[in-house]
């Protein structure tokens, strides 16, 4: 296998403005096209609720779009990010699991405000009310609570906010709804979906990925901005040596991460699209 995509095709890791995104799945369809990309997945954190725009707009544009999701887990108090392609994202109970995870999500929310707003001491204030209107119908998270610390000028920056309050050593942290690998893979899996690990080498740790390895996931993340050349040849032998599916994507958020716009960065040839589908196929 080579180390390196060749020709630019496939970018499986997007977020729209239904997650922390700042593009709708329209625009995220319009960038695509424009980067000269012929498919993608949207992929937001616990919602499936752009799928269908973007399939809309993919129609139009000739734009082939993969549904997708993004879940979190934990292994020993490490958040884990586990993508879902291909489920069923009409199914009733789907749709009700990710309704619940966004709403643990807000009241997560609320609890990071009110401990924002006690370690400020008066010196600025941020409402719950700001940043679910940052939020608009997308799952609430860190990156639009940073957003309100930047409004009331607590930070300069969203990565400073996260550097001095939110990101995980930071004081008013508090994790999500503590799903283990096992409930994710296996929801994702009875969903119909194949289960992919997200950019594994920004856990700083690989004895949790065989954590989730045997938690039966289908894919490892082996292409992503975060990771570098190294990276990238280690995880492709892990994923030979375990038999596992190899993926990549931008994980694009639309200019909200580090200021940038990712989209296309990472491009695969379809050959790995087409892996993922055969084995989507199988179920
Ligand atoms: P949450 O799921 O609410 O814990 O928020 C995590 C999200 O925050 C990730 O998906 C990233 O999009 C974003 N994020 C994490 N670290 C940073 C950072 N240092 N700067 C900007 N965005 C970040
Ligand atoms: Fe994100
Ligand atoms: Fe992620
Ligand atoms: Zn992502």
């Amino acid at each position: 296998m080579k180390s390196r995509p060749n020709t630019a095709e496939v970018d499986l890791h997007i977020h729209t403005l239904f997650s922390d995104g700042l593009f709708t799945p329209e625009q995220v369809v319009m960038e695509a096209k424009r980067k000269g990309i012929s498919a993608i997945a949207i992929t937001d954190h616990d919602s499936v609720d752009g799928i269908d725009r973007a399939k809309g707009e993919g129609k139009k544009a000739g734009i082939e779009v993969v549904p997708g999701v993004e879940m979190s887990c934990y292994v020993n108090g490490t958040d884990v990010h586990i993508l879902g392609y291909y489920i069923d994202y009409h199914d009733e109970e789907v749709l009700n699991f990710f309704a619940r995870v966004r709403a643990s999500r807000l009241k997560r929310a609320e609890q990071m405000v009110a401990k924002l707003n006690e370690l400020s001491g008066g010196r600025w204030q941020v409402s719950t009310a700001r940043v679910k209107e940052l939020a608009g119908a997308g799952a609430i998270g860190r990156p639009h609570i940073a957003q309100a610390l930047v409004e009331v000028g607590a930070v300069q920056n969203i990565g400073e906010a996260f550097e001095r309050y939110i990101g995980y050593d930071g004081p008013a942290y508090f994790p999500k709804m503590r799903l283990t690998p096992l409930a994710a893979v296996d929801f994702i899996h009875r969903a119909g979906g194949i289960a992919v690990i997200a950019h594994p080498a920004t856990y700083g740790n690989d004895g949790l990925l065989y954590t989730v390895i045997a938690a039966g996931v289908d894919g490892i993340e082996v292409w992503h901005p975060e990771h570098n050349q190294r990276q990238v040849d280690h995880y492709l032998e892990m994923a030979e040596k375990n038999r596992l599916l190899v993926t990549g994507g931008s994980d694009c958020h639309g200019g909200r991460k580090f200021g940038r716009v990712y989209l296309g960065d990472i491009r695969l040839p379809y050959q790995y699209l087409a892996a993922l589908k055969r084995k989507a196929r199988q179920g």
